[in-house]
């Protein structure tokens, strides 16, 4: 066993603590990484609350890690040591379903493995990133191309690849209309990477407090969704609208801004059912679908992109993950924290 430094909560309502957990012995096609940095999901808060399901505890979150490998396996050829790597929100899945092997992992038949909050092929509890090492089989492995610092490239992991993934399937590009709904971590990267597709991007956010920071992100038009003058203005007139939002939303409203064909994905997931007027997709052919991370060889896709495009951040130390949760709630995330492991000594 490996001994690993890390910060977990103990119930869902606790602070953050500092802990030791186990990560196994490298096997054959394992890496261990020493993690560097690691971002702060909004899902991070949904699973330490125990707010989908009762968690098990003690829990380490954290699914956006990025690292230097430490040491491999006999058999590992994807990698070396001193490699700069990353690993996002799955650590296994089956490789042998339909879906897996098409690459899209996350949609495993059989049930991938999580980072964290989830129980390996071992039958060991997974623990997240908020670590200082973990072990991760080669294949779930992603490398960080020289040019992005590891910091800014942590949330490419999950926040990047959740929004890349819906922006790819639904074309954004070109002469499409994209509104992003929500500018926290993956509504920003969501508008960055609509952006460098070539798509006139809008955002939808509660207020107008942040559209400054939208404009200079690549957002071509900043609205308040509080004003109900925006769903007026903005009626049929989308092509594609990505919500990130954490909490219920009102889906009506929003499918009443799409044009002919338009499609409605939900990234943000909230806890409580949401419900529609069917209606609302009769009228104009309109999609309401979800979308779930991405597959390996999709996020290697974006990470390798030309653009090399990376996160806003605020870099935090690992005392201040209780606060940074706090300040995410708040919708006060600018945009997103991430956590420099190199603060977490015991
Ligand atoms: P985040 O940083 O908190 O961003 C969410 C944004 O939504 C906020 O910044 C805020 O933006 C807006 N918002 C928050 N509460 C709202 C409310 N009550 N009404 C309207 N707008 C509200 O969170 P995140 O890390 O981006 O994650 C967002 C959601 O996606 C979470 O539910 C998370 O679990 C989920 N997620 C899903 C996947 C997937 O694979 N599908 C992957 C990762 C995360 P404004 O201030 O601009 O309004
Ligand atoms: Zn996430």
């Amino acid at each position: 066993m490996i001994t690993a430094n890390a910060q977990a909560t103990f119930g869902p309502s606790e602070p953050f603590k500092a802990t030791t957990i186990d990560r196994r012995d490298l096997g054959p096609r394992d890496v261990l990484i020493e993690i560097k940095y690691c971002g702060i999901c909004h899902s991070d808060i949904h699973h330490a609350r125990s707010e989908w399901r009762q968690e098990q505890y003690p829990l380490v979150p954290g699914h956006e890690i990025a690292g230097i490998v430490a040491e491999v396996g006999s058999e590992v050829t994807k990698f070396a040591v001193g490699d700069r790597v990353g690993v996002g929100c799955m650590v296994d899945s089956c490789g042998e379903c339909e879906n897996c092997r098409k690459g899209e992992e996350q949609y495993c038949l059989k049930g991938n493995t999580l980072t964290y909050a989830d129980v390996d092929k071992y039958g060991q509890r997974t623990q997240g990133g908020y670590s200082t090492h973990i072990v991760v089989e080669e294949d779930f492995v992603l490398r960080i191309p020289e040019g992005i610092s590891l910091d800014v490239a942590a949330p490419l992991l999950c926040a990047g690849i959740t929004t890349y993934s819906p922006l790819r399937r639904w074309e954004a590009g070109p002469g499409k209309k994209v509104a992003v709904v929500g500018l926290g971590g993956l509504g920003h990267m969501a508008v960055k990477i609509a952006r460098a597709m070539g798509a006139e991007v809008t955002v939808l956010s509660q207020t107008l407090r942040k559209k400054e920071d939208g404009l200079r992100l690549g957002a071509d038009h900043y609205y308040a969704t509080s004003d109900p003058e925006t769903f007026e203005k903005l009626a049929g007139t989308l092509d594609l609208i990505i919500n990130t939002v954490s909490a219920k939303i009102d889906v009506d409203a929003y499918l009443s801004l799409l044009a002919l064909d338009g499609t409605l994905v939900n990234v943000g997931a909230p806890a409580e059912p949401l419900s529609l007027n069917v209606f609302s997709l009769l009228g104009q052919r309109r999609s309401y679908a979800g979308s779930l991370i991405g597959g390996i060889r999709e996020t290697q896709e974006m990470l390798d992109a030309k653009h090399n495009i990376g996160a806003e951040i605020e870099v935090i130390s690992v005392d201040k993950i209780d606060e940074a949760y706090e300040r995410v709630l708040a919708s006060d995330v600018r945009y997103r924290f991430v956590i420099d492991i190199s603060t977490m000594t015991a």
